[in-house]
């Protein structure tokens, strides 16, 4: 008999949502979730500490159930009632417009898994306190192979490996740049920096943006150059209103060029009626699976090589005090941003650290120096590129193939894995972001809920 009837590989938010959907089915089945953290449901996202790093959305648009988007509001309701995050007072906002503090929106999952457990007693989410370093193919499923020696037999196994974060592990290509890094999200070793010294941060998306407000929480006071390919800072979230789905009206778009197109005409008639460009924009999501998975290769590079800096820049929004604390770092004349690539790591000393970079439009490289850097340049999606046992060992026994555009793992649309023959597995299964090449956007906690309801249906 094996040890479960599913073993989920990682307990981050895709993991512990998937363990919750299986619990609310009928029926018994034991689930083991295999995670080295401590607690489940957090991940790199939601163990976060700091009351300032906040999501990137408001509470109504951050339900991980899918069929109440009113679920996250409810349970805050509920949290501020009690007494818990009492700074939100001073917000003076409707609850659902609030944006809470990762670590509490962790909370928030974990006390969802504990209800679906209780009302569900015949089945049970066991938490393995390990690394997964392998899996083998069994007689009935697969077997996986934690980091102290011990073997798992399951029915399915899932990987929920979660991202593999360019700046917090050693990649081949970056270890060395990240090993002269300080981690975007640690305010302890940012106190330990000289507090007027000037800080380099490569990358402008939102790890940026947390590291601003880690430098700030550490009290540091001196210059910050950010530098980034495009120079481009992600646009504040507002919250539009409602505008009509004209993509579901026109399902004969295909081409990036034809939606930029159809896309800027929406926003264009939106401003001609003084609303919001988010407003057109944020329609455009729930069809984005479907139009990346139907583009055609060439058609998802043209995206990946002149649309993707001003999609990342205008879909994945900082919030507010996130923009707040931006523009006036650029009022006292302390941030600056400027278009550069990164060429290398030139030396590290003693408070000390200096890169080579050349700046837009510029033929030569530059050498800079700093007190300090960071490396908040996000995720490694190229699974081959990750030196990390378990996702070497599926290549070597040929258990998954990268996915399209080297994106993550390849997949079939029900998140069953294709093996490097092609074949889809009947036991390995996966959802959020090592799904980036299925369906683009695959790691947000909407994509991910939505994901781990269908997967859950699917394995019972
Ligand atoms: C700093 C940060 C902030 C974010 N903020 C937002 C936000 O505001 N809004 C939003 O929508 N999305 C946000 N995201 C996106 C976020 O990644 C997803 O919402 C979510 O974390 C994805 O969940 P996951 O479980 O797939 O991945 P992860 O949270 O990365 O969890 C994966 C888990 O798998 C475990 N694991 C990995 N390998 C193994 C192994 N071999 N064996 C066992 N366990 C393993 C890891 O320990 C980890 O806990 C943020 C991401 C980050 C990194």
């Amino acid at each position: 008999m094996p040890d479960a009837d599913i073993l989920i590989i990682g307990g981050g938010l895709s993991g512990t949502l998937l363990a919750m959907q299986l619990l609310r089915l009928p029926g018994k089945r034991r689930v083991l979730v295999i995670e080295p953290r401590s607690e489940l449901g957090r991940g790199e996202a939601y163990s976060a500490t700091e009351r300032k790093h906040t999501l990137n959305a408001n509470a109504a648009r951050m339900s991980v159930d899918p069929d109440n988007p009113d679920d996250l509001t409810l349970w805050l309701q509920a949290y501020l009632a009690a007494g818990g995050w009492p700074e939100a007072d001073r917000l003076h906002l409707p609850v659902a417009e609030l944006f809470p503090p990762r670590g509490i929106f962790g909370l928030y999952v974990q006390q969802r898994l504990a209800e679906a457990q209780a009302l569900n007693p015949g089945s049970s989410v066991t938490h393995v306190q390990a690394e997964a370093v392998d899996v083998q193919p069994g007689d009935a499923g697969a077997q996986v192979l934690l980091s102290d020696g011990r073997l798992l037999s399951g029915r399915f196994v899932v990987l929920a490996t979660g991202v593999y974060a360019a700046s917090r592990t050693a990649q081949r290509e970056t270890g060395e740049l990240n090993a002269a890094a300080v981690d975007p999200w640690d305010v302890t070793a940012m106190r330990a920096l000289d507090p007027h010294g000037r800080v380099l941060i490569i990358g402008a998306g939102l790890t940026m943006v947390d590291a601003l407000v880690s430098l700030q929480l550490a009290g540091h006071r001196g210059p910050i150059d950010v530098l980034s390919r495009h120079g481009l800072l992600p646009h504040v979230r507002r919250q539009p209103p409602g505008w009509p789905d004209f993509l579901a009206a026109d399902t004969g778009l295909r081409s990036p060029l034809q939606l930029s197109r159809a896309l800027r005409a929406e926003c264009r008639k939106a401003a001609e009626r003084g609303i919001d460009w988010q407003a057109p924009l944020d329609t455009v999501r729930v069809h984005i699976g479907r139009l990346w998975s139907q583009a055609s290769e060439v058609q998802r590079r043209q995206f990946v090589r002149h649309l993707r800096p001003w999609w990342e820049s205008h879909h994945h929004r900082s919030p507010p005090q996130g923009a707040v604390l931006i523009e006036r770092l650029l009022d006292e004349g302390r941030l600056r941003i400027r278009a550069a690539t990164l060429q290398g790591l030139e030396a590290v000393g003693e408070g000390m650290v200096s890169i080579r970079v050349r700046f837009r439009g510029q033929a030569h490289s530059t050498r800079l120096e700093a007190a300090a850097l960071i490396n908040s340049t996000g995720i490694q999606y190229d699974w081959r590129k990750v030196d990390k046992s378990l996702p070497q060992k599926l290549f070597e026994r040929g258990l998954v193939q990268a996915g399209p555009l080297a994106l993550g793992i390849a997949a079939a649309p029900d998140g069953a894995v294709l093996g490097a023959d092609g074949e889809r597995s009947d036991y390995l299964f996966s959802l959020g972001p090592p799904l980036r090449g299925q369906w683009w956007e695959s790691t947000a906690v909407t994509d991910v809920a939505l994901q781990a309801k269908a997967l859950a249906q699917r394995l019972v």
